[in-house]
């Protein structure tokens, strides 16, 4: 087990009903004049917004509202997002939706204190200060309720780029598995297998012996193939809600990735499509997950073994340990079209001619590959060749 600090400051509020004491939360941590942040529509059509608003009013905080985020969320709306904060005098910064409006809420956190250009933080520059930010959870997902980390996307050639610091982590999440009951199936899955995909990029590691965070991560990963199914057979199963609500906080506030090397390599091969198709996070990475898998098994054949075995009841064959590791890949493919996940290029509306486009924008040789399997352009290439089929 490597060396280690864990820091996981963000209150955490769950339960039923608990939106109705955001604004308690708000003033707990600072917040007088706030910027409530929100997306597409869902969080005013189901009610939630109006129930957020009278919660601040009941503790006097004064707010302003920006909602309009669009899933992957764009540099565009963070400009305007730190230009109002500026104006307004805004203090704090309350997201009310899924991954894409907390990482623009932090993104805008971030810029508003910042005298260059907030983009800065998404090409390599670190943060270091922010305005505090305050999360109320609707789609249980990116677990950026959790993470110090933002995806942003440069409108301006699509391009899809990450940040991460701990000042970025929100001062309290409030997580109500009964808000996400309103979302698509399609929704959801995309959801659960984001929720996986952050477990597996932890589990797939070169640092040996560290059985308690393999051990985390199997729970997880478990969890899900058990709670998805049922939340996509009846929406409405609160306990299922709630256990993949809070698998996907677990999943991503990088408990299940502590003393270890991780990975991300499939992250970044999925920001590269859902940057140049505007599709779901959650769809690209089912499609891309398990080619990886395929592409980097016989680095550790072992490895997958263990996951075959533990996680989707495989038996091991000791005779043929690749065929047991494959057949745990073949599992989880079959898992994601189960739940409705496109498991190729051509469900996901992705072209095959674009690959050279896909590994161009990638960039592996500018060193921001590494991890588990460190990764070539060719080897990007050919992963994302694997996807197609
Ligand atoms: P999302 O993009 O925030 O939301 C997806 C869709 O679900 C939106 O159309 C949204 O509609 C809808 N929705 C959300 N809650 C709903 C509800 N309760 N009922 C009905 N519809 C609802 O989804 P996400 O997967 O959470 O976030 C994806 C983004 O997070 C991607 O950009 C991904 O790269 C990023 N990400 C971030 C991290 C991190 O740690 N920061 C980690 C992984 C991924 P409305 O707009 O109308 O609400
Ligand atoms: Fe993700």
């Amino acid at each position: 087990m490597n060396d280690f600090n864990f820091y996981s400051p963000t209150e955490f509020v769950f339960g039923r009903g608990r939106e109705c004491e955001t604004g308690r939360y708000v003033k707990k941590y600072g917040g007088s004049r706030v910027l409530i942040h929100f997306g597409g529509g869902s969080a005013v059509k189901s009610g939630l917004l109006d129930k957020v608003k009278k919660s601040l009013e009941e503790e006097g905080v004064a707010y302003f509202e920006l909602g309009g985020v669009k899933p992957n969320p764009r540099d565009t709306l963070v400009y305007e997002g730190i230009e109002l904060c500026r104006r307004e005098g805004i203090d704090f910064i309350l997201a009310v939706g899924g991954g894409s409006v907390i990482d623009s809420a932090k993104g805008i956190a971030a810029g508003v204190v910042y005298e260059g250009d907030f983009w800065d933080f998404y090409c390599g520059k670190k943060v270091v200060k922010a305005l505090p930010v305050g999360v109320v959870v609707t789609i249980s997902a990116a677990g950026s309720e959790g993470s110090g980390d933002s995806v942003i996307t440069k409108e301006e050639g699509m391009l899809k780029r990450a940040t991460g610091s701990d000042a970025l982590r929100p001062r309290f999440s409030v997580l109500d598995p009964e808000l996400t009951m309103t979302l698509p199936a399609y929704q959801t899955a995309c959801g659960a297998t984001d929720i996986m995909a952050h477990v597996f990029e932890r589990y797939f590691t070169n640092t040996k012996e560290v059985e308690i965070t393999d051990r985390l991560c199997e729970a997880v990963l478990m969890t899900m193939l058990r709670e998805t199914p049922r939340v996509i057979a009846d929406p409405k199963n609160y306990d299922a809600r709630a256990n993949i609500m809070w698998a996907g906080m677990v999943a991503h506030n990088n408990i299940v990735g502590v003393g270890r090397e991780q990975d991300w390599n499939s992250h970044g091969l999925e920001h590269e499509l859902s940057g140049l198709y505007d599709c779901a996070h959650g769809a690209g990475l089912a499609v891309i997950m398990p080619a990886w898998m395929e592409f980097v098994c016989k680095h550790d054949v072992m490895r997958f073994c263990q996951m075959a075995t533990r996680v989707f009841g495989v038996d091991m064959d000791f005779t043929d340990p690749e065929k047991t590791a494959r057949e745990g890949i073949r599992r989880f493919r079959t898992f994601l079209h189960s739940i409705g996940m496109p498991i190729n290029f051509a469900e996901l509306g992705a072209k095959e001619e674009d690959i050279p486009v896909l590994v161009e924008k990638l960039g592996v040789d500018d060193g921001r590959t590494g991890g588990f399997v460190h990764l070539s352009s060719e080897d990007a290439a050919e992963i994302y060749r694997i996807a197609v089929k």
